[in-house]
Order: C-alpha cells, then structure tokens, then sequence
C-alpha cells in the first residue's frame, strides 16, 4: 500500500512545555479549546478548515457579561493554546478520538491553577472516565449551564456536575459568537445551525448514545437568515446532522434564505428527495451541495442499523433529482457492517462513479460507546481494542463478519485512493460540459492538494486564497437559478431540459 503524506503538524499535537514559568491567572477570564486530532492522510487536509464547529462559539455566547472570553482551535496548526495570562477557567470540549489531548491539556493547565471544564459527547458517553480529569463536567448542553458555571468559579462554590438539558426551546438559544472566530483559518466562518437532532436514530450514530435525549428542535428562519446576514460570507455550511428530518420546515428556510443571494451546503438524507419541489426549492435559496449519509448500498446493512431510508435500489434515480437541480452530491459510506463482505469496495466506488458523485467520504464501521452498536459488538467480543484515539473511522477497531480487519483496512483505503485517481475524477464529470471546468477545479485543488493544504493552514492563507474561488461560485450559482426559476415549476425532471449549475 502507498504511504500517504502526513507532515508532523497534522499527526502530532503542539508540545505543551512543562518547565514554562508559571504566570498570573487573570480573574474573569475563559478560554474555551478546540483540542488537536490526527488528520486521516487519506482524505483531503482541506475538510479540517471549512467551517468551525459551532459547539464553543455557541457555549461562548452564554458568557455573563462581566467575563472576557476567548477561542483556540488547535487545529489551525498555530500551536498550543494560549497561556499568558493564565485564564481563570478553560473550558474544553472531549470527544473519544481526542480525548487523550484533552486529558493532556487539563493537566497542564490545572497545575498552573487554572480550573478545567470539560463538554462534549465524550463527557456523556464515558463520565466516569472523564471526571477525574476536570474541575467540573458539563454534561448534555453547555449552553445553558456555562454561566452558572462561571458565576459558581467567581463565588468560590464550583459543583462537579452540571446538566443541560436538550428539550429547552433551541430558538431561546443566543447566536454563536462567530466574532471570536480567526477569519483567516477557515474557508468561510459561517457555520449554521438550524435544527438540532434527527428523524432516525441509527445503531452506528452518535445521536443513539446512551443518555443523549436530543428531540429535533428548530431555530426560527430569521435566526439563521440573521446571522448569515451578519456574518458577511458569500458562503455557509449547515452543521445540522440532517437539515432535511422536517421537509415542511426546511421548505420555510429556503423561502427564507432565497433573497440573501448566497450560496450553502448542508447534510441531509436521501428521503429529502422524496418531493422534487422541495429539492427545487433548495436549489432557487441557494444549495449548491449535500452532503448524504447513503452508508451502505445494501438494504440488509441499512435495516440490521435501523436507518430510516428509501431502499438502497431508488438511490440513483434520488441522485438523478439533486443533480437536475444543480446540487452536488457528496455521498457519505460505511465499510465493514455485518453484509459486507471483500467485494463491497469495488461495488461502492463503482456505484458512486455510476452515479458521477462529485465526492465521497468513506468510514470504517466504529461502534462509539454507549450506542448500540458498542453493547452489541461488546457482547460478542468483537472489540479489538479501547483505545479511543483510533475510534477516528479511519481504524479498524472491531472484527468484521465475513472478512479481515488487514483486508477491511486494505479496502478502506483502496477506496480513497481510486476515488482520488485521475481516472476516477473524470468518470465522474458532470454530463453539462459547462460544469465540467469548475468540477475539476474543485477535485483537484480541494481533494487533491493536500501539500497545498498544510501550506495555505500554516501560512493562514485558507480565507484568502479560497474567498474569490467562492464568490465566482456563487454568481455562477446566481445564473443557474435565475433558469431554473425560468422554468415552469411542475416540468417533470429527468428530461435534459433542466439546467445544471456545476457549483
Ligand atoms: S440519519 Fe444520519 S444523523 Fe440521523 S441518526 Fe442516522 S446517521 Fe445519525
């Protein structure tokens, strides 16, 4: 197999200096870390810098007034977080695959006096592992406990638990503080999020985590049609875990969302497919691409997960549908369920150049404790090992069915690297030759490029170079929907007359 180029910054987090000299911590004031992971060579370096999480930004602006606070993202590759002056609090957010570094941060920070908060899945799924490493847990939503939380540090009566609880109305939430964010580091800093939780709830998600009570809550449309407006970029990423679970309320989004003139991207599933007017709709308010959990192509797999989705033989005809309006498909897969068996590599890539997927991600099945997926293969001593930090889908970390883990490895990246090819890339240009150009811009310089990557993140270049690639997507997208919305709306699809926008 090919060894992938992985310089040390993306493999290896900062080195935290134990003999710093200790400095003064100043009073009412947060620091709130987004912890280093390893990059998976075989994807493009790119993905890490698109848009940030919101999960900080949002605990941010719950920040009483009287507190000054502040964010670091570790991986912009500008090196460890801040230390001088020592905040009074930082708080970190933990999930399994980087654990480890958030373990590693509290130390260092809480031997220099600073108390340590930990958030994130990781705190729900494994509290128990986790306490010891922190003043105080934030389990469930942050944003409702983190000003009890700071007020309690600023009275000297920090508790070691505190719960938020998912069902409060998500609209009540305040806007992400997405002023905190470095502009530079990412391709835009407009990461939405309109709605929280999903329709289904499969076996292999982290959405089915023991203890995770989160109903589909939706943020108003003015919200998000507000904080696009303010934050200035001609482009946003919805960070939703799926934007389509309530077709009548993304209908009202796009309505919404359609005057701004801007373009977007989001997740949802492929049943979004299920009215062509609504896909129409998305088209006109400005998506350019989605992102689609397809996950196996066999209806076996899908059922034994209990995944909520058409059968898996209607999925081309559904692509066929986002494709007649101009959206890109960026199909998501995971290898290794209990049907699969060696030729389900060749098969995927095969169907994902068949359909002229514009990209793919592919995932090694990983069962997160505390789903059900976890008890199962526990049970069964299926489980190869505990070692969270290679619970990152890029490992195998359980024994498949029906083959290896060397040969489910082997396949994983036999995937990535034929989805890269050159030969792969252009089977699966897209049929409008006037779309054909920015397709391959975009899978060579996004997929592809992955030294230019590390280059443009060091050099905090990501904005820069990729703001005025965006804009002539965007007035692109600007001519397309001004023919789509030429055509009369009940045309039926799937007759060539549709036109492609290529974004
Ligand atoms: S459809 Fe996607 S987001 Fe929803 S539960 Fe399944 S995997 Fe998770």
């Amino acid at each position: 197999m090919r060894t992938l180029w992985r310089p040390r910054e993306m493999k290896d987090a900062p080195r935290l200096d134990d003999r710093l000299p200790l400095r003064p911590i100043k009073p009412r004031t947060a620091l709130l870390i987004n912890p280093f992971y390893p990059k998976d060579p075989h994807a493009s370096y790119g993905k890490h810098v698109l848009t940030p999480s919101l999960a900080l930004t949002s605990i941010a602006a719950s920040t009483p007034p009287d507190w000054e606070i502040s964010y670091w993202d570790e991986n912009l590759l500008a090196g460890p977080p801040p230390c001088d002056p020592l905040p009074e609090v930082v708080g970190i957010t933990v999930h399994l695959t980087f654990a480890a570094r958030a373990y590693e941060l509290a130390r260092w920070y809480r031997q220099r006096g600073t108390k340590v908060i930990f958030g994130g899945l990781h705190v729900i799924s494994c509290p128990d592992e986790v306490a010891p490493h922190a003043d105080a847990l934030a389990v469930g939503d942050g944003v409702q406990v983190w000003g009890q939380i700071l007020s309690d540090v600023a009275g000297g009566r920090l508790q070691k638990i505190y719960r938020g609880d998912y069902r409060k109305p998500y609209r009540d939430d305040p806007a992400p503080r997405r002023d905190l964010l470095p502009r530079h580091g990412f391709l835009t800093t407009t990461s939405l999020i309109a709605t929280r939780g999903c329709h289904s709830r499969c076996e292999f998600c982290y959405l089915s985590t023991r203890g995770l009570h989160m109903p589909y809550l939706m943020r108003d449309p003015e919200q998000i049609v507000d904080e696009f407006r303010q934050d200035d970029q001609p482009y946003a990423v919805f960070i939703d875990n799926n934007l389509g679970s309530r077709p009548d309320y993304l209908r009202q989004l796009c309505r919404a969302l359609r005057p701004l003139e801007k373009i977007w991207s989001a997740a949802v599933s492929i049943d979004v497919t299920d009215d062509p007017t609504l896909v129409r709709e998305m088209a006109l308010a400005g998506c350019t691409g989605v992102f689609v959990g397809f996950e196996s192509l066999s209806n076996d797999n899908i059922v034994a997960s209990r995944k909520k989705s058409p059968r898996t033989e209607e999925y081309a005809r559904r692509v066929a549908i986002l494709h007649d309006h101009g959206i890109q498909v960026n199909g998501s897969f995971v290898l290794g369920f209990d049907h699969d068996r060696p030729d389900v590599f060749a098969r995927t890539v095969q169907w994902i150049e068949d359909q002229r997927l514009e990209c793919a991600t592919f995932h090694i099945l990983t069962p997160y404790p505390g789903t059900p997926l976890f008890d199962q293969f526990a049970a069964a001593g299926r489980l190869l090992h505990r070692d969270w930090s290679l619970y990152d889908t890029a490992n195998v970390v359980f024994r498949p069915l029906h083959m290896t883990p060397e040969q489910l490895t082997e396949g994983y990246s036999w995937c990535y690297e034929r989805l890269f090819s050159h030969s792969s890339i252009w089977r699966r240009r897209p049929t409008d030759f006037r779309a054909v150009l920015p397709y391959l811009a975009m899978s060579y310089l996004y997929k592809r490029s992955n030294r230019l990557w590390h280059y443009l993140i060091r050099r905090r270049l990501t904005a820069r170079v990729w703001r005025p690639l965006v804009e002539i997507t965007r007035q692109r997208h600007l001519r397309f929907r001004k023919r789509l919305a030429e055509q009369k709306e009940r045309q039926p699809l799937r007759t060539g007359t549709v036109v492609s926008a290529g974004v």
